[in-house]
């Protein structure tokens, strides 16, 4: 075996670069006495599969005729990819898992520990690829640890370096302890030695690594790091059957002949860097520079720049674009603008999995089985495409699902949701069949979730209960109809394989954290678009002959980019191992840049000069060469980024103003009359319309919480006192009895949320207020008669008092359309009192300060509230709001708020204003959007109405003809 049949050859890493390869590979066949036309006897190894049509393409152009091409490959991914073996990683897990240092330093993490496996699983390759020195490509454990140790011993021996010293030596333990294993690097090596042993064929080898001067790269020297010495002992191994021939693109060669780049950047060129850049500038003869810089104010103004200038490229005719993703963010902003302007990218660098709606799905499933089935996750699992695909009714099943969830406030938990749902009441067949779907959905969902958690406690059998749910839920035939979902079942299925022989023992969230890291590390590649636009990573740009191409986010944080940290050894150990380095990798940044620009005939490197108000740096690759590109022609390189004009008409929005007589219901509520004054268009949205916003299920109480449990806590105090004489009972007794029911309504909801706690203690500071002025109301001659009485009253023609009905307490249904007639008006009391004299008072319970109720009692009609109850309750000679504020300074808390009009002709006005209303509105009459600010601010309709739109335009519209009546 010797290494003289290796012929080398250093090809200038520029725009000619595959001509050239096309030259060298047709003189390699020619010297074999191959016809050109005829080159399937040769093997040509390519860095990468979007390489090989580059050389096809040459070759056809040199040779001019129909030909057959030679066999073109690329290494195995092994090689270069980042995955690891699953089954390695859940066996350094383990390890590690039970290693002393790495439970104190990350505690119990399931995540992190994963990441440290894998981080682990990459180093222990990194230092098999390392130490596969000899010429046989086999690795010398022995010699390399002995390399490893003294490195060790020399760079860890000052104390603050000291600490990493047994983190490094647990890396080392791990290596060693897995030499034996036929996987990751240690498998690569010995399939690549037995197919270079089986090899024939002339091999032509393009070398993946771009050459630049720092580096010794002969294939002959021990020393070399650009060509990774296992590749040099690889293809002097197939030498040894037959010719070969590698080709290393050069950067250096390439930057050499454009001036500019070489005194920008000497190092890469081999030039004296120790020359300051000015005198290196002053050299340069004005040259053409292919680059331009576009500084933007924002993400949006990158992104929009970025797309106008593809767009303007495209329009041009300019064949193939690159757009290179520095800042992802900002080139996901860029592809979906040029998507909307209907210009497709073909995405090579892909979307993360977790990124995806279909992996979201599989990841909320074990959210839910953790969380025993929380509200919120359990409602968007539900409503994802790739939950239940077989259920014919899941649309109205899932909708009564969410509707009794919230209705009952029902948080987490299969007995709640069940309970929730028994208590939806009954309805139509419809409303019944959907019920009992959601019923046994739930059922479903509650069988898998004990299955889950059952599952056994090895990685294999909770992938194994997965694959069940998936198929149970009716997910797996949902992800398999959808693209990125055919691809998490492929995770899937392949995590369920390569875990099947793992042993040891783990836990559900162990293995939900190492599905999240697969999720993490799988991207989609959407195969299927075929566009000019590709979008592509910095390195996967190298060596390919783009017509155009755009850096996204050149700036200095992401160009060079640092690489992410290295576990355990310093860069000065990893320099001596011959393993990557920080440094290394940052050079290699420059010389693919360097590559894109001399291959690459239009560049524009786009970047945003400020992060909010901090200000974000060019990235200093750039700088250098805007530096020189200002000596040598006096041009900085930047543009102003470019917009699109258009002509667009001014057109107002307008303020809604909607007519539908047709749409008033036969009955009222009193809050939709409250409403038609408040803000006629309120009123169409609300009660015509029927829209309201979603309840929600309260896990932080708010006042409105408060407001129903002081309800409910009133309502069983008076049931149980209402035969009494109060100011006769002492005052303690009464106090502990309206303790005792405060407790029986709250202590179930401060189980369920603990902050109701704060509730319930301002509550039991008003007790003794208001007791004090129920003694003084029963003195009085007042005593309680009602509470929570739903009435209906009839809404007779004008000028005529009504007589209402009660329904009982739990209220009457809002009625049908009326055609254009409301006869009723419907309203829930929250309290009769009567006095001695025969004199009747409708209270209303408010958990809101004084001033704020008795504000809306000033101007008459402002607040129909008590004078609608008035209506309601015929025989009421009198109505009041019951404020329960906080009780402080001396002040109880608790007071009574009349309004301050004689409350016959109040009711009798209101009265008579709602049926003229409602008549106008049957007649015909707009209902526009008119609410005052202090109402708008509360309101829910403000995004229908678009109240923020028209607010200035609209100021002066008038509405002569709609209501309310003045
Ligand atoms: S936001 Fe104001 S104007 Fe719009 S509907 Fe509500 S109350 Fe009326």
């Amino acid at each position: 075996m010797t290494a003289s049949r290796v012929a080398t050859c250093t090809v200038a890493a520029d725009r000619e670069f595959w001509p050239t390869v096309a030259g060298r590979v047709l003189a390699f066949a020619a010297a074999l006495e191959m016809r050109a036309r005829d080159l399937r006897a040769v093997q040509v190894i390519v860095p990468a599969w979007s390489h090989a049509s580059c050389l096809r393409s040459a070759l056809q152009r040199q040779i001019g005729a129909a030909f057959v091409p030679p066999r073109i490959a690329v290494w195995p991914s092994a090689m270069a990819s980042d995955e690891q073996p699953l089954a390695r990683q859940a066996e350094l897990f383990a390890a590690l898992r039970g290693n002393a240092w790495v439970r104190e330093s990350f505690g119990a993490q399931p995540a992190a520990l994963w990441s440290l496996a894998r981080g682990i699983a990459q180093l222990c390759d990194e230092l098999t690829w390392a130490a596969a020195a000899g010429a046989s490509g086999e690795v010398d454990f022995e010699k390399f640890s002995d390399r490893l140790q003294a490195s060790l011993a020399r760079h860890f021996h000052r104390r603050a370096a000291r600490v990493l010293q047994p983190q490094a030596q647990l890396v080392l333990q791990l290596w060693r302890a897995r030499r034996s294993v036929d996987d990751g690097a240690v498998r690569a090596l010995r399939e690549l030695a037995a197919r270079a042993d089986a090899n024939r064929a002339p091999l032509v080898y393009v070398a993946e690594r771009l050459l630049d001067h720092l580096l010794d790269h002969r294939v002959d020297q021990a020393t070399d790091q650009d060509l990774r010495r296992w590749e040099c002992a690889l293809l002097q191994r197939l030498a040894t059957h037959a010719p070969v021939l590698l080709i290393e693109p050069d950067v250096a060669l390439a930057a050499a002949t454009q001036p500019i780049l070489a005194a920008a950047w000497p190092e890469i060129v081999g030039a004296d860097s120790t020359v300051p850049i000015a005198e290196r500038a002053a050299t340069v003869r004005a040259a053409a520079m292919p680059l331009a810089i576009i500084g933007a104010d924002s993400l949006e103004e990158e992104a929009t720049a970025a797309a106008q200038q593809v767009l303007q490229w495209h329009h041009a005719g300019v064949q193939s674009i690159a757009l290179v993703a520095l800042d992802r963010l900002t080139a996901r902003r860029t592809r979906a603008l040029l998507e909307r302007a209907q210009v497709l990218v073909r995405d090579e660098t892909g979307w993360k999995l977790s990124t995806t709606s279909a992996a979201a799905a599989v990841m909320r499933w074990f959210d839910l089985v953790a969380a025993d089935l929380y509200w919120r996750d359990l409602l968007d699992w539900l409503k994802s495409p790739f939950t239940l695909a077989d259920r014919a009714g899941k649309a109205n099943e899932i909708a009564t699902f969410e509707q009794a969830v919230r209705a009952a406030g029902a948080l987490q938990g299969a007995l709640a949701f069940r309970r929730a749902i028994g208590e939806a009441g009954t309805g139509e067949v419809a409303a019944t069949a959907a019920r009992a779907g959601a019923r046994e959905v739930l059922a479903l969902i509650e069988a898998q979730v004990t299955l889950a958690r059952r599952a056994g406690a090895r990685l294999a059998a909770h992938a194994r209960a997965l694959q069940g749910a998936l198929v149970a839920l009716g997910m797996r035939a949902a992800l398999a109809r959808d693209p990125v979902g055919a691809s998490v079942l492929r995770e899937l299925d392949t995590l369920e394989s390569e875990l099947a022989p793992v042993a040891g023992r783990a836990s559900l969230a162990e293995f939900r954290a190492l599905l999240a890291q697969r999720f993490e590390q799988i991207a989609f590649v959407d195969s299927g678009i075929s566009s000019p636009v590709v979008m592509v990573s910095l390195a996967a740009a190298r060596l390919r002959p783009f017509d155009a191409a755009l850096l996204i986010g050149a700036d200095a944080q992401h160009l060079p980019q640092a690489p992410a940290e290295f576990l355990f050894m310093s860069n000065a150990v990893r320099a001596e191992l011959s393993l990557p380095t920080a440094e290394s990798a940052q050079r290699a940044q420059a010389a693919q840049l360097a590559s894109l620009l001399a291959t690459v005939p239009r560049v524009i490197a786009t970047w945003r000069r400020r992060h909010g108000d901090e200000a974000n740096s060019l990235s200093s690759l750039l700088e250098r060469l805007q530096f020189v590109a200002v000596q040598a022609a006096g041009d900085d390189l930047l543009r102003r980024p470019q917009r699109a004009e258009f002509e667009v008409a001014v057109a107002p929005t307008q303020r809604p103003a909607p007519q539908a007589p047709q749409l008033l219901p036969a009955r009222l509520s009193v809050s939709h009359c409250q409403s038609l004054v408040d803000c006629a268009y309120q009123f169409y949205a609300r009660c015509l319309l029927q829209l309201r916003d979603l309840e929600d299920v309260i896990e932080v109480p708010d006042k409105r919480g408060f407001g129903r449990t002081l309800h409910q806590v009133l309502l069983h105090f008076h049931l149980e006192w209402q035969h009494r004489e109060l100011h006769l009972v002492a005052a303690n007794d009464l106090a502990a009895s309206l303790q005792a029911h405060a407790r029986a309504e709250f202590d179930p909801q401060i189980e369920r949320t603990p902050a109701m706690l704060s509730f319930h203690r301002r509550f039991e500071g008003l007790i003794a207020g208001y007791i004090a002025w129920l003694q003084a109301r029963s003195r009085a001659g007042w005593h309680w008669s009602a509470g929570e009485e739903s009435i209906v009253a009839e809404l007779r023609a004008p000028g005529g008092r009504t007589g209402g009905r009660t329904e009982g307490r739990t209220g009457g249904r809002a009625g049908e359309r009326g055609a254009g007639r409301v006869s009723e008006l419907r309203g829930r009391i929250d309290r009769i009192d009567r006095r001695s004299d025969g004199a009747t008072q409708v209270l209303d319970y408010k958990a809101r300060t004084a001033a704020d109720l008795s504000s809306g009692l000033i101007a008459a009609g402002e607040d129909v509230q008590l004078p609608l109850y008035g209506l309601l309750a015929h025989a009421a000679s009198s109505a009041a709001y019951l404020s329960f504020d906080r009780a402080r300074d001396g002040e109880p808390g608790v007071k009574l708020l009349a309004p301050k009009q004689p409350f016959a002709p109040l009711v009798a006005g209101v009265s008579q204003r709602l049926r003229l209303d409602l008549q106008r509105i049957a007649e015909g009459v707009p209902l526009p959007a008119i609410g005052a600010a202090t109402v708008c601010e509360k309101c829910e309709m403000r995004g229908l109405c678009r109240r923020d739109f028209w607010e200035l335009a609209a100021a002066e519209q008038q509405f002569p003809q709609s209501v309310p009546s003045p």
